[in-house]
């Protein structure tokens, strides 16, 4: 089984505060990871939102972070880049890494900066945070969030060229569609939930996780507390609940983990450490070993495959 997780935080949380990714004492370290079976992580680079120079600035400084950082445990991790890196993940004791760019505020409306970003390993991008930027409305500006500007599109547009994996987390809804028309591929929503069961800005509706069944994309379920229950005291079960809803809404195919972790004080379960308990705890909810293997790993491992070149 290759467990699989769509979002952690740790890389920017550990460039500002220092430390190391293979042993702290944040939510996510590679030895913790690896004993509890993740094959794959992905990792965000987020600064918070800030003029366009200033954001290329600390995002270049997170990804010489992150470069150094793999590059001292060649045996234990290895950055996901091409096809044919996908296709060796879980082939080995070893965690795979992909870098993702949470708010693209770095690229303002450059799109030589996209390639760029590219060649320096990043493999999956969100347009923006929870903020309005050149490129796109994110949730947080609510009722007025408008969709992607013509850059927004013609970003969209390269990275489908490029391969690199379209994020819609944090996304405002009329952005949300415009960006799965112009992607034209299977996205990733990698770290959300369902509105049905927490009524969250941050979590999807019943129509969004439709547009994701449409296109073949999953969603990564999100641990932090409020964006799993309402009253912000979520037991493991109700993040279950949602794997359960969603599944039921548009089909398992589309369900993949996406904790969060070290991009919030209150996360379900603790840390990386405990994802040897998602195995039983799916059994519980009377998955299929088919069905546990798809939503750990296999369903998220479809989409990467597909869009890296
Ligand atoms: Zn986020």
């Amino acid at each position: 089984m290759i467990i699989c997780d769509l979002h952690c935080d740790t890389i920017s949380k550990l460039a500002r505060q220092g430390g190391e990714l293979i042993s702290n004492s944040a939510h996510f370290d590679i030895s913790r990871a690896l004993n509890a079976g993740v094959r794959l992580q992905f990792f965000a680079l987020y600064y918070p939102p800030t003029d366009n120079n200033t954001a290329l600035r600390e995002i270049l400084k997170q990804i010489v972070y992150y470069n150094t950082q793999i590059a001292l445990w060649p045996d234990l991790v290895f950055p996901i880049l091409t096809k044919q890196d996908g296709q060796n993940i879980g082939a080995r004791i070893q965690l795979a890494s992909i870098l993702h760019l949470e708010g693209a505020d770095c690229i303002g409306t450059d799109i030589a900066i996209l390639e760029c970003l590219y060649l320096l390993g990043i493999r999956s991008i969100g347009l923006t945070w929870n903020h309005r930027n050149l490129l796109a409305d994110g949730v947080g500006e609510g009722q007025h969030a408008a969709g992607l500007s013509r850059s927004g599109k013609k970003v969209v547009i390269k990275m489908a060229q490029l391969g690199i994996l379209l994020d819609l987390s944090h996304l405002g809804e009329p952005g949300f569609q415009e960006a799965i028309e112009y992607y034209k591929g299977p996205v990733l929503v990698t770290h959300a939930n369902a509105r049905a069961l927490c009524n969250h800005p941050r979590n999807l509706n019943d129509s969004q996780l439709e547009m994701i069944r449409d296109c073949s994309g999953v969603i990564g379920i999100n641990q932090v507390a409020d964006f799993v229950k309402a009253d912000g005291k979520p037991t493991f079960d109700d993040v279950l609940n949602h794997i359960v809803y969603i599944a039921e809404k548009i089909g398992i195919e589309h369900v993949a983990l996406g904790s969060d972790f070290d991009g919030a004080d209150n996360i379900v379960l603790p840390g990386i450490e405990t994802y040897d308990q998602w195995e039983d705890a799916l059994i519980a909810r009377n998955f299929t070993a088919t069905e546990i293997d798809m939503i750990l790993g296999k369903n998220a491992l479809r989409v990467i495959n597909q869009i890296l070149t």
